[in-house]
């Protein structure tokens, strides 16, 4: 195992419904390291301050919104993944220096590949929102062999911004319905349906056969994925996501995987 870092941590704003420390303080207990995850509410101004902080109690941990692109541009070394997205999920200190990857990117992976098997190496990626999560969407399909993604967002400069950023394999397009032709996958990477059961976008529009990934959790499934699966899609929210981030950031953590049915039992008990 890596040498333990001095603290573990969670870095956002605001962090109260975060359910990152349930799960990874099971996994923590099942490994028996003796820490304790801790959600630290880190205002923009003060996060300079406090990674520095961090940075003398040899710290390692995660980053959630709003502070991904904020902590990926302080970092002294990152990884290609993290370069990728412009994005960091999960930090640690080598020889006193901040480094950061991004966990995103095999979150979407594992869930992508547990909806559609084999057929993602050739999926049709229907991608709704432009921000942080869909550039971790770009950066797992940009992997995945011949998937093409359609990007669609309400602000059409940012799919633009974050599109050119990715080659060929994505396209920017203008309507919704323009992403969902010819899907075999279809991802909300937007916020909509987080704090009330309103749809991304009606389940009747979605291709048959298309499989549903909404990044977006919430106890009991998002309203949009229990309406997509009672039509006949396969569906996933983001919990599936949520755990395997975190259990890829812990294993960059402590050179050692977690236990996942520790991580899930936390989650549902
Ligand atoms: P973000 O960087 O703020 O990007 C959000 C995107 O959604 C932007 O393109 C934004 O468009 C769009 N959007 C926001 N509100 C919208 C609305 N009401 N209707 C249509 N589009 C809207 O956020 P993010 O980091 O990508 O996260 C997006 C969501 O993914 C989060 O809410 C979170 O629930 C989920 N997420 C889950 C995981 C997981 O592990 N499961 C990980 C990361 C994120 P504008 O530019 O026009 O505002």
């Amino acid at each position: 195992m890596s040498p333990l870092p001095g603290r573990l941590v969670l870095l956002g704003h605001p962090v109260s419904h975060s359910l990152s420390p349930r799960f990874q303080n099971a996994a923590l207990r099942a490994a028996g390291i003796p820490l304790q995850y801790e959600a630290l509410d880190v205002a923009p101004d003060a996060l300079g301050r406090t990674l520095a902080e961090l940075g003398a109690q040899r710290a390692s941990g995660n980053v959630t919104i709003p502070h991904k692109e904020a902590v990926a541009a302080l970092c002294v070394r990152w990884s290609p993944l993290a370069d990728r997205c412009g994005a960091v999920n999960t930090f640690w200190h080598e020889e006193g220096e901040l480094v950061g990857d991004n966990t995103d990117v095999g979150g979407v992976d594992a869930i992508a590949g547990a909806l559609l098997g084999d057929a993602r190496s050739s999926a049709r990626v229907a991608l709704l929102g432009a921000g942080g999560s869909a550039a971790a969407v770009m950066a797992a399909a940009e992997r995945w062999g011949s998937a093409q993604v359609r990007v669609y967002s309400r602000t059409m400069d940012r799919a633009r911004a974050l599109a050119s950023r990715f080659g060929g394999f994505v396209d920017v397009v203008t309507g919704v319905d323009d992403a969902l032709a010819g899907a075999t996958l279809v991802v909300n990477a937007t916020p909509v349906g987080l704090h009330d059961d309103d749809f991304p976008v009606e389940v009747d529009r979605i291709p048959a056969g298309a499989a549903v990934f909404d990044l977006v959790y919430r106890s009991g499934e998002t309203a949009w994925v229990r309406a997509a699966r009672n039509a006949g899609h396969h569906a996933a929210d983001g919990e599936g996501m949520l755990v395997e981030q975190g259990a890829l950031s812990f294993e960059r953590w402590f050179g050692v995987e977690p236990d996942r049915n520790a991580m899930w039992s936390a989650l549902h008990n």
